[in-house]
């Protein structure tokens, strides 16, 4: 598991694509693809050495993996922390999370607006071992500080929310953490380290789905966590070697190289936010517009603070009409009008990417709680790609214009 000798002091766009393991022996310019679920020992010794040290030697696929080990040493470097460790899907980087830090009795707060499975997982899951779990307000601080208890161990946030990019406060949520002796969590999927990285304000762990824009093509389901190398080596790492949650090698190499193309990728999705964003803002059937590089958006200074770029590739806005059913067949209208952009469920992609909150990833919810959630019927999701912003316009036009 030998790192690449680099030099101290590199920049981000140099580290995204050079930190790595070294090459194999035949030096292979882009990092290799290590298909294989066991490894070959020199001798029993070193075998008996590399089972009692895992971090010493590759021995079998659920334990580590060269490509993987490529992907955490990236990805980490990028967000500035110590260590990473792959996982299976976000889910399953959130789900090893849990199960190595918490136990029956511990309690978590977790902001109420953070992504659907997320909110399961901590509050009805982890709630059948046990866990004790506080749902609060993204954006006011005070409710996170009603709800610490002596037993809070997590503090969960993810910054911007799906889909109505509400920020929280890294920096005042980590002193709040530190000041009851737990850890914050960030959910980074949104802003990716190209665009934020929550360590600089002081969070203890990242969390990352690598489907969205690690990959950043739509192909292959990975996550991950971010943190000290001791939480990870120690904590995390026993937890993935025997719980298999384990990140596969092809996925790896694939948000491996995802990675190399990350910071041009955010730089220019959410430069086509922004333009889109405005000029949604300016349409008249359009009635509001989500987006933290606007200046109506609630907090756009805070945005600016900890988000760099014009803040994220996720633009929301609601579409007018006078009834709930009349902005939900506006919605459907403007959806169903495209002729370029997909209509689908992920993010992070780049093919433009359109939703509809209210009917399907808020679909479960009744409709007084998508109302607290803000998701009105004419709410319309745009996970922005690399099309010519032009066209993305033009083909939202083709339902707005005509309402
Ligand atoms: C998609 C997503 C996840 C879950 O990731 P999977 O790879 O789908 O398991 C977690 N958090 C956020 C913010 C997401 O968008």
């Amino acid at each position: 598991m030998k790192k690449k000798e680099l030099p101290p002091g590199l920049h981000r766009d140099t580290l995204a694509v050079r930190a790595a393991l070294e090459p194999s022996q035949y030096g292979e310019n882009s990092e290799a693809l290590f298909l294989t679920s066991g490894f070959i020992q020199p001798d029993s010794e070193t075998m008996a050495h590399r089972f009692a040290n895992p971090l010493e030697g590759y021995t079998y696929g659920r334990t580590s993996n060269p490509t993987v080990s490529s992907f955490e040493q990236r990805l980490a470097a990028l967000e500035g922390t110590e260590a990473a460790i792959g996982a299976s899907t976000g889910m399953g980087a959130i789900l090893m999370l849990c199960m190595a830090l918490l136990k029956s009795g511990d309690h978590v707060i977790c902001s109420r607006s953070v992504f659907g499975s997320t909110l399961n997982l901590i509050g009805r899951e982890f709630g059948k071992f046990g866990v004790e779990s506080t749902f609060v307000s993204q954006t006011d601080v005070n409710e996170w500080k009603k709800a610490v208890k002596p037993n809070t161990k997590l503090l969960f946030a993810e910054t911007p929310t799906n889909p109505l990019t509400d920020v929280c406060d890294i920096q005042a949520l980590a002193d709040l953490a530190h000041n009851a002796g737990a850890l914050l969590v960030v959910d980074n999927c949104f802003c990716t380290p190209a665009l934020q990285r929550p360590i600089e304000f002081g969070a203890d762990l990242i969390i990352h789905s690598g489907t969205k824009h690690l990959d950043g093509q739509g192909r292959v389901m990975a996550g991950a966590i971010c943190g000290t190398a001791k939480l990870v080596n120690e904590v995390f790492g026993p937890m993935v070697r025997t719980a298999g949650m384990t990140l596969a090698p092809f996925n790896a190499w694939v948000c491996l190289k995802g990675l190399e193309t990350l910071g041009i990728r955010m730089e220019a999705q959410s430069r086509h936010s922004l333009e889109l964003a405005k000029w949604l803002e300016s349409h008249p059937s359009v009635a509001r517009v989500y987006y933290p590089g606007l200046k109506s958006h609630g907090q756009h200074e805070l945005a600016m603070k900890q988000q760099s770029g014009s803040g994220a590739a996720v633009v929301s806005f609601d579409v007018a009409g006078k009834t709930p059913e009349e902005r939900r067949k506006n919605a459907f209208h403007v959806i169903d009008s495209t002729q370029v952009v997909s209509i689908a469920t992920n993010l992070g992609d780049v093919k433009t990417i359109v939703t509809h909150p209210a009917t399907t990833s808020h679909g479960r919810l009744t409709e007084e709680q998508r109302q607290a959630a803000g998701i009105g019927q004419g709410l319309i999701r745009i996970a922005v790609g690399l099309e010519h912003v032009e066209d993305v316009k033009a083909d939202l036009s083709r339902g707005l214009d005509t309402l």
